[in-house]
């Protein structure tokens, strides 16, 4: 059986998404495409430049006039990707708690998601491609011929996050973290425009009680 040209990962935050999408990524020869990074960058920029992330007409026009550009890694320092506005890297801004906060309100505004969803197909339909997000499987490449929806509970995934900003050596909160990993739940699961969900054609998976390798091992096999 031919491998599967397109592939996409969906879930919520936290589950695990992009490190079994990368994987799968270079085990393939594929390009990697995290979506999440295009929401972040936009709400960055809106943060950055002092704007109003409630503002939905200003919002909307930056992100129909922005170019962003999500390249391979240029550095070993634990990024997926190079996200690339102008000539600034801004790779790690798109990560801060402030971007955290606000960008599911960003994402869940019809011509942000208009702007970016259409970008994102074009790079998808060029195929040998994992892309992840929240609507890859539903709405931006229903076509895929493999879609992965990954889940956790809430707990478990704010669990993953909290360890892993200790092993940084950084402070976190688990109950902040937790607080956060449920708004971001609600917001995109109750918004009016490509909410997350399991596509109805999507391989539905739960790693409350499997580890990365064996969630890994399982897509893997799947896919060949
Ligand atoms: O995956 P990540 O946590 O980086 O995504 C950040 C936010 O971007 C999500 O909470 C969601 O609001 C939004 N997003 C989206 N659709 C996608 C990818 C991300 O709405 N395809």
């Amino acid at each position: 059986m031919p491998l599967p040209n397109i592939l996409t990962i969906d879930g919520p935050a936290a589950s695990g998404k992009s490190s079994l999408g990368r994987r799968l990524a270079d085990a393939l020869g594929y390009l990697f495409f995290d979506t999440g990074v295009m929401y972040r960058a936009v709400t960055w920029l809106v943060l950055k430049s002092g704007g109003d992330v409630n503002d939905e007409f200003g919002v909307t026009v930056l992100a129909e006039n922005v170019l962003i550009d999500v390249r391979p890694p240029s550095k070993a320092d634990g990024r997926a990707c190079d996200v690339i506005v102008g000539r600034n890297d801004i790779t790690w801004e798109t990560r801060r708690p402030e971007v955290d906060a606000n960008v599911s309100q960003v994402s869940a505004y019809k011509g942000v998601r208009e702007a970016l969803a259409s970008q994102q197909r074009r790079i998808g339909l060029r195929g040998r491609v994992v892309m992840v997000g929240r609507d890859i499987g539903t709405v931006v490449l229903p076509e895929a011929d493999l879609k992965i929806y990954l889940d956790a509970s809430a707990e478990q995934r704010a669990r993953r996050r909290y360890d892993e900003i200790i092993a940084r050596g950084e402070e976190a909160s688990f109950d902040e973290i937790l607080a956060g990993v449920r708004m971001r739940d609600e917001i995109d699961s109750t918004r009016a425009f490509s909410p997350l969900k399991a596509a109805e054609d999507a391989i539905i998976i739960n790693s409350d009680r499997l580890d990365a390798d064996e969630v890994y091992q399982y897509v893997e096999a799947l896919c060949r």
